[in-house]
């Protein structure tokens, strides 16, 4: 039976140290590797800028899906803001996207078994439930987890990504989140800093903030700490900066990639 063997790159530090893990560790299945990007379109620009990268870097083409409605066309056509209890952005800009794109390999390149490499580290071998074999054509499909069968733990995924000189993706000067610059599992942090940034993209997610459809009377909130247009009050963004510089302080990881990128 054919085999398939993709890889989907997140623009995520885990995944982009698999795949060099994977050159390194993996050369025959590396050859044949295929990398797949589902692009949500709403992706921050210092994302797309790594997965370039990350293309120079490898020698390799990345295959970026993109799904068949964007979300501005969802939202527009719904007003439906995406939210933890709403999570369509997931469901119909990645999942449906992916399982099509499979669909679309075996109509076009024939039938055959998928593996899928996943970079889940060791320390994360709890949360290996949420694989692709777990949505659909179980009987076609084999999740690998190169990094727990390697015993590969965070601090392993640091010295990959900064061995191989692809570093961080540079969000992280800011974010430590990956996703969407309207992902909803930011911290208020992390919001005043897109405000920073990226002001436009900001202002972008203010938007839907305040037109996507709500309950009759309901302030919706994508930050439990205020609306979008409440963080960026002066004496909130003062604040919040404030309270992620005191969490720092005290966090051995995070003042290991302030050192990477010698930020002061
Ligand atoms: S990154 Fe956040 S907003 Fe984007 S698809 Fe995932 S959960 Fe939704």
């Amino acid at each position: 039976m054919k085999e398939y063997h993709i890889l989907s790159l997140s623009g995520g530090k885990d995944s982009t140290a698999l795949a060099f893990f994977m050159k390194e560790n993996m050369p025959d299945i590396f050859e044949k590797l295929e990398f797949v990007f589902y692009d949500t379109g709403c992706d921050l620009p210092e994302t797309y800028d790594y997965l370039n990268k990350i293309e120079v870097f490898l020698n390799k083409k990345i295959t970026k899906v993109i799904p068949e409605k964007s979300f501005d066309h969802i939202f527009d056509t719904s007003l439906l803001i995406p939210a933890p209890h709403r999570r369509y952005c997931t469901v119909l800009l990645k999942v449906e996207p992916s399982l099509k794109y499979i669909q679309k390999k075996i109509e076009k390149e024939g039938d055959g078994f998928f593996y899928f490499y996943i970079g889940l580290r060791a320390d994360e071998r709890n949360r290996k439930g949420v694989t692709p074999t777990t949505l659909k054509n179980r009987n076609i499909m084999k999740g690998i987890y190169p990094f727990i069968e390697y015993s590969i733990y965070q601090n392993d995924v640091e010295n990959i990504l900064v061995k191989s000189g692809i570093n961080y993706p540079d969000y992280y000067k800011w974010r430590a989140r990956n996703g969407c610059y309207f992902c909803f599992y930011q911290k208020a942090s992390d919001w005043i800093n897109l405000y920073k940034y990226h002001p436009d993209l900001y202002k972008k997610a203010m938007y839907y903030e305040e037109n996507g459809r709500k309950a009759y009377g309901e302030v919706f909130r994508w930050c439990p700490k205020g609306t979008l247009r409440e963080l960026i009050e002066p004496e909130n963004m003062k604040k919040y900066i404030q309270e992620k510089q005191e969490i720092l302080k005290n966090n051995l990881y995070a003042k290991n990639l302030l050192t990477t990128f010698n930020i002061k």
